[in-house]
């Protein structure tokens, strides 16, 4: 069976199914010889029951033999115009013999005639043939045969017209009835057993196509109910290994295929995790659990889509810490970790669920913030400077961090405005650190704006051109 390894299910099956109907169709054809075989024995049979027919003829025969014995024995009366040349007593005695051997013999054929199973009607016939022979017999042939033996010719050809002839007609008439019944009984025993024959022929060939069509459903059904969840089977392994994991896997039977697909759907389930989980380690940085460029360049993406669409406003801010070197310097580069986890911790905790902080490398930071103008960004800026200066960090202290923030303008790229916040960073950290500073745009020239300075007091609104 090793060829079949390379056929698919489906011409297995039609295969297997094929087999069968031929299998059918063998026995059927079986079947009908049988029945062909059955209709020659009933052939048969027919002949058979024609048999009684002639037993009834031969004692016909004999009836009328006797009848014309007594006929010829008459031809010996001398006083006969042809009298016959011999006139001897053997010559009447000889017809007297057959006549008394033919009666025996219809006593034979008659016994062996009732013999046989007859139907009622046919008995009643029987019993009147018999009746009406006895009676030709006994008071005819008898009385004639016993006037023969006496010479009395009379007496005979009184008895022959007066017995012998009616009697005669009337045994022939009960005799030809019961012929006409034999007949009668064995035709309609062959056409009932030919009605029964054609009966079963029918049924057997309409079992026959039955079963084929049957088998041929059976196959569809069959073959469908194997191939078809093979199929969706095959379809959900291809979209899982191109990489489609939401697709829904209903299973919706519990054969081998049912569990198959049960498997499939936890393996889904379980690589769509897993895929989750590395897709998010691949977008997250790995220290600070902050996003890292990749996620932060895919948003981005989005969010200038929206204000060039909707003109919603966004604005971004860089932070750095001051000195951080330093810090690495004195208390190691753990310790420098433990600083940046801690801090990437605690700018976390101030933003708002639509802000989102990326570490863009090393001790800086990018926090961007959807639907925000350039303002309120410096201002959480400022905000988060004041609170970090405030906080001790684990045998470090305090630590001083430079923001430079920018909003983006509807014309500009993503480079010019990042640009823009890198300008206001540096400009943070060459005027002093522990600084926030805004570089706005405007049409025809940008703007610095300085909100903080490293004493804390605000210089609000005082605005200087920046050459660009
Ligand atoms: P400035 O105020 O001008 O920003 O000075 P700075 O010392 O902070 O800046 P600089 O760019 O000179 O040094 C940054 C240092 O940050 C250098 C590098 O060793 C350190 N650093 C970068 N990434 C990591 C990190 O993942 N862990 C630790 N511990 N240190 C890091
Ligand atoms: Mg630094
Ligand atoms: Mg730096």
């Amino acid at each position: 069976m090793d060829f079949l390894k390379n056929v698919s299910i489906k011409i297995r099956l039609w295969i297997i199914m094929f087999t069968m109907a031929v299998l059918i169709l063998f026995v059927g054809a079986i079947g009908l010889n049988g029945i062909a075989m059955t209709n020659e024995a009933l052939d048969r049979t027919y002949k058979d029951s024609l048999k009684p027919t002639n037993i009834i003829s031969r004692i016909m025969l004999l009836m009328d033999e006797n009848r014309v014995h007594i006929m010829l024995g008459l031809q010996h009366d001398p006083k006969n115009h042809y009298p016959k040349k011999e006139r001897s007593e053997d010559s009447v005695r000889i017809h007297t013999a057959a006549i008394t051997n033919n009666l025996g013999e219809i006593t034979i054929l008659l016994g062996e005639y009732k013999k046989r199973k007859l139907t009622s009607e046919e008995q009643d016939i029987t019993n009147l043939y018999a009746i009406a022979h006895t009676q030709y017999a006994n008071d005819g042939l008898v009385l004639a045969i016993n006037a023969l033996k006496e010479k009395d010719f009379q007496k005979t050809s009184e008895i022959f017209l007066n017995k012998i002839n009616p009697y005669y007609k009337n045994a022939n008439l009960r005799a030809n009835t019961l012929l006409q019944k034999i007949g009668e009984i064995a035709k309609n025993n062959y056409r009932e057993a030919t009605e029964r024959f054609a009966f079963i022929r029918n049924i057997l060939i309409f079992g026959t196509l039955l079963g084929i069509l049957f088998a041929s459903i059976a196959a569809i059904l069959l073959i469908r109910s194997i191939v078809r969840p093979l199929n969706k089977a095959v379809s959900h392994f291809k979209h899982i290994s191109e990489g489609n994991m939401d697709e829904n896997i209903s299973v919706s039977s519990q054969d081998e295929i049912g569990q198959v697909l049960s498997e499939l759907a936890a393996m889904q389930g379980k690589l769509k995790i897993m895929i989750n989980e590395l897709d998010q380690l691949a977008r997250t940085d790995e220290l600070t659990g902050a996003w890292n460029r990749r996620r932060f360049e895919e948003t981005v993406e989005t969010e200038m889509d929206r204000l060039r669409r909707y003109g919603q406003r966004l604005s971004l801010m860089i932070l750095d810490v001051d000195h951080f070197k330093k810090i690495n310097d004195l208390y190691g580069h753990s310790i420098g970790d433990q600083v940046l986890i801690d801090l990437s911790n605690t700018i976390r905790a101030s933003l708002r669920a639509s802000d989102s902080l990326t570490r863009w490398g090393g001790e800086e930071f990018v926090i961007l913030c959807p639907n925000t103008t350039a303002e309120i960004v410096s201002n959480l800026a400022e905000r988060l400077r004041k609170e970090i200066s405030s906080i001790k960090f684990q045998e470090v202290g305090n630590i001083t961090l430079s923001f430079g923030v920018a909003e983006c303008g509807s014309e500009e790229t993503w480079e010019q405005w990042l640009h823009r916040a890198d300008e206001a960073l540096y400009l943070a950290k060459s005027g002093g650190r522990d600084q926030v500073k805004t570089i706005r745009r405007t049409s025809s020239r940008l703007i610095e704006k300085e909100t903080t300075k490293i004493s804390g007091a605000s210089s609000d609104d005082q605005v200087k051109p920046v050459q660009h």
